[in-house]
């Protein structure tokens, strides 16, 4: 393939690595996928290591030789690991908020180091408490006090995107950075409190669904494969530098009606 690059994906055994590791071999692309385990998969990526054109790491983002070797072998990197959710940072504050944000330093020193282009994952959450649908990046935020441990998530994501656009307006390099909002696919599990694995495991074994509120809140859930296919057409893209993307379904849905769709889809008592 004429166009073929490298890629480096951060969190590539992860539930959306794997699978846009997947997508850009499809396109002839080679991979480099480094991913240290502690929420991704080996069996997320296992299809793939056959694959001449893939190359798994297992190691952290943080060690920087590491990185600096791959980074030196690619064109674009895609940053998608972090310690993802927010059950997670309340349950280890201190290594969510560090890891998040020196892992997106080691990446965007690399960027500058090979002339990489980059685009670096943020989250929905930045939104915060914000209510004005549809969502725009130009948006202004507002998150809870810093005494609720969770809105150390939107802001260590918040971190990372005003360095990786500081880098564009200080240094010329090319990043981008994309919100991702409520993502769902095969390979999800239900272990960081993500709504649908966890309903359909639980409706799959009669236990009552947990309901958070009143259930009318509303999520739009958008199919990994969509998702994928956005952030590598973004990749692709000349003109995406020093800009913010939101990725992520318009279809929305309450939490109570999604309860109703599992519990009858699954055939559930
Ligand atoms: N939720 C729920 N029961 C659960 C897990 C989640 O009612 O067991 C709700 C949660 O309160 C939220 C929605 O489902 O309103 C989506 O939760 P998730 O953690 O999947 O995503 P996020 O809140 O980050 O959008």
């Amino acid at each position: 393939m004429a166009n073929s690059k490298t890629y480096l994906i951060t969190g590539g055994a992860g539930f959306i690595g794997s699978y846009l590791c997947e997508a850009l071999l499809k396109e002839g692309h080679n991979v480099l996928a480094i991913d240290n385990l502690a929420t991704g998969k080996f069996e997320n990526i296992n299809q793939l290591i056959e694959n001449p054109k893939f190359q798994f790491i297992r190691g952290n983002i943080l060690n920087t030789s590491v990185m600096d070797r791959l980074a030196s072998q690619s064109d674009i990197i895609i940053h998608l690991a972090a310690d993802v959710g927010v059950q997670l940072i309340i349950k280890h504050p201190v290594h969510t908020i560090e890891n998040n944000i020196k892992g997106t330093e080691v990446v965007l020193k690399n960027t500058l180091r090979y002339g990489c282009k980059t685009i670096i994952a943020s989250t929905s959450e930045v939104y915060g408490k914000g209510s004005s649908i549809p969502f725009k990046v130009m948006d202004n935020v507002i998150l809870g006090s810093t005494l609720k441990s969770r809105w150390s998530y939107a802001a260590s994501k918040m971190i990372d995107e005003f360095l990786g656009l500081a880098y564009h307006t200080e240094f010329s390099s090319d990043v981008t950075s994309i919100r991702l909002f409520n993502t769902v696919g095969h390979r999800q599990i239900s272990r960081y409190g993500m709504v649908i694995p966890k309903f359909i495991e639980q409706s799959l074994s009669n236990k009552p669904i947990t309901v958070f509120g009143n259930g009318e809140q509303s999520r739009c859930f958008c199919d990994v494969r969509d998702v994928v296919r956005a952030i590598v057409s973004l990749s692709h893209r000349i003109d995406i530098a020093g800009k913010l993307y939101n990725i992520g379904s318009t279809k929305e849905i309450t939490i109570n009606k999604l309860a109703h769709l599992v519990k009858k889809l699954t055939n559930s008592k």
